[in-house]
């Protein structure tokens, strides 16, 4: 059963239950003050949560994603994060566009991480766990195939174990699925959210698709149009154990899509865009 209740700050409330990523009043500019992305915006992620962040075209949803991961800093506010617990790699990211190496089969795509940072693990114990996710991604038959000879589905899902498999605290992905038909996209989703249950990641996840923020996150950050600040926020608790085609027949879950997407159309001019329904609620 799904339920949503507005959150007003959830963000606050996290401060005492393991906040693992601080944006403290974040500014960032693009063409040196040119362009300004996302306007003094403070959010906090706790450990072991999943939050997708929703927002108009354009509005900064990336460079926010690009903030948390490092690859940019802030031109004004500070990024706090804790750090990782032994074991574990800070953080990694699954890009929109497939990051696959053609000439490496399945396995070694997967495995790519580790030929450039040699750390505690030994090898058994890679080999061990990648043999896992390709069994809990239904890759099993397909470690010899290169990416030519996957569908686009199965290149997704290798594209998602290869951020996997180094054992991330924290897995960013900027809309990863965005290309897939909604069948392929949803069964991606099964994926995602056994596999970040099973291996207690922490994801943040750029969409604008709501129906897939709903079924992935446990809490939804509804941005302004540019420049990027919080609009909205909803927690989200829904049993991530039934199937999602399941979930996403849930009252609930419909009640939720359909008021996330008022919140969002409030932010997409012209005004009085209406919540379509979700393609499998058909
Ligand atoms: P979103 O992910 O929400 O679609 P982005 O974060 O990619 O938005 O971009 C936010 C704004 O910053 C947009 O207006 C975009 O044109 C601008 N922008 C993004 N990247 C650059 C860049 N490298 N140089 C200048 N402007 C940029």
């Amino acid at each position: 059963m799904a339920q949503a209740s507005p959150a007003p700050n959830p963000s606050a409330a996290g401060a005492h239950q393991g906040v693992i990523h601080q944006l403290r009043n974040v500014s960032f500019s693009y063409d040196d003050g040119g362009v300004l992305a996302v306007d003094n915006l403070s959010l906090n992620f706790v450990g072991g949560e999943s939050v997708a962040i929703v927002g108009p075209s354009g509005c900064g949803k990336s460079t926010l994603l690009a903030l948390l991961a490092g690859f940019a800093n802030p031109t004004a506010g500070e990024i706090v994060h804790t750090p990782a617990p032994a074991g574990r790699h800070p953080m990694t990211m699954v890009f929109q566009n497939e990051t696959l190496l053609p000439w490496l089969n399945v396995v070694d795509n997967i495995k790519l991480f580790f030929r450039y940072n040699k750390g505690a693990e030994s090898k058994s114990t890679i080999e061990a766990r990648v043999r896992d996710l390709i069994a809990l991604a239904g890759l099993g038959g397909f470690e010899r195939f290169y990416p030519h000879q996957l569908s686009g589905g199965m290149r997704k899902r290798v594209a998602f174990l290869t951020s996997v498999a180094p054992l991330p605290r924290t897995l960013l992905l900027d809309e990863p699925f965005s290309s897939l038909d909604e069948p392929t996209r949803v069964g991606l989703h099964e994926d995602v959210l056994k596999i970040v249950r099973q291996y207690n990641m922490t994801m943040v996840l750029v969409t604008h698709d709501i129906a897939e923020a709903v079924t992935l996150a446990d809490r939804v950050v509804i941005l302004t149009k540019r420049p990027a600040q919080i609009a909205d926020e909803r927690v989200i608790s829904v049993s991530k154990e039934e199937p999602v085609l399941e979930m996403r027949r849930d009252p609930v879950f419909l009640e939720v899509y359909a008021d996330l997407w008022d919140s969002l159309a409030r932010q997409i001019e012209p005004a009085g865009v209406r919540a379509p329904s979700p393609e499998v609620a058909k």
